[in-house]
């Protein structure tokens, strides 16, 4: 089974509001660090080139947070009770 196809399986429950804030002042540098590092590809560049997160596909696997840090993420949880991935394993 390929990775796509794993995380096919999981279900998603977004909550309304992001559970993760990304500072303003990013640099390229870090910009460039997120679209890397998230497994999911959830930091994406707009149309102005700023890196925006797309919080409803979140694996909820903290590599943004350990890799990135609070320099990068001005807040990062998990999402409120009853929102967020479940995942399906085999
Ligand atoms: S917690 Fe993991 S999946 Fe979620 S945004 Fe961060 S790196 Fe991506």
């Amino acid at each position: 089974m390929s990775v796509n196809e794993s995380l096919a399986r999981n279900c998603y429950h977004p909550a309304e509001s992001s559970h993760l804030t990304l500072r303003e002042s990013l640099s390229e540098e870090q910009s460039a660090l997120l679209e890397k590092i998230c497994p999911a590809g959830l930091f994406q560049r707009d149309a102005s080139a700023r890196v925006k997160v797309h919080f409803q596909g979140c694996l909820e696997c903290g590599c943004c947070r350990l890799i990135a840090g609070d320099d990068a993420l001005a807040a990062w949880g998990y999402p409120p009770s009853g929102s967020g991935i479940s995942l399906r394993f085999g």
